[in-house]
């Protein structure tokens, strides 16, 4: 049921809806890492941790993807292959997340976009690619696919929080 202001929830995702999601923020990580590389390596140490790592290793495997229905009740992801998603999810979670929890994902979603930024300064194509791919991600997340989103305990789910008008 469509009502007016609010978006109708999604189940399974579309070819383009991922290939939206997974190539911009794939292009964000890449685009970041190599920036900070060609700048100075050691400090790409610690991007790894909160992008590479980050983002599999908590966000998928701790704290969003265990309370995803479009994973446990559709069989489907927006931001991997299923098939590896459901790997890196040991056992489903219903509770909402701890306030520990929430400080990690918010850690994790203003680091990536904002980390790299000082060493991609000295290179504005690298730059200007990287802030590109950076609001197709967030701005796709926040405007469209936020509001389309069964997973009501993301801090970032704005289908709940859209007031009908
Ligand atoms: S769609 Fe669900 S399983 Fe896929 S990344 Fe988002 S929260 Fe995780």
């Amino acid at each position: 049921m469509k009502v007016k202001g609010q978006c109708s929830l999604t189940g399974k995702f579309s070819l383009w809806e991922k290939i939206y999601a997974q190539s911009s923020f794939i292009a964000m990580g890449v685009i970041g890492t190599i920036g900070i590389i060609l700048e100075d390596w050691i400090w790409v140490i610690p991007y790894m941790a909160i992008c590479w790592y980050g983002i599999p290793g908590i966000v998928m495997r701790h704290l969003i993807c265990p309370r995803c229905p479009h994973l446990h009740e559709y069989g489907d992801c927006l931001q991997a292959p299923p098939t590896i998603s459901k790997w890196l999810v040991k056992k489903r979670k219903t509770a909402p997340l701890s306030a520990f929890e929430k400080f990690l994902f918010y850690l994790i979603f203003i680091l990536i976009p904002t980390y790299p930024i000082y060493w991609l300064m000295s290179n504005p194509i690298l730059l200007s690619a990287f802030l590109l791919t950076a609001s197709m991600w967030y701005l796709g997340q926040f405007f469209y696919f936020c509001r389309r989103c069964r997973v009501k305990e993301c801090p970032f789910n704005r289908a709940t929080m859209t007031r009908i008008k």
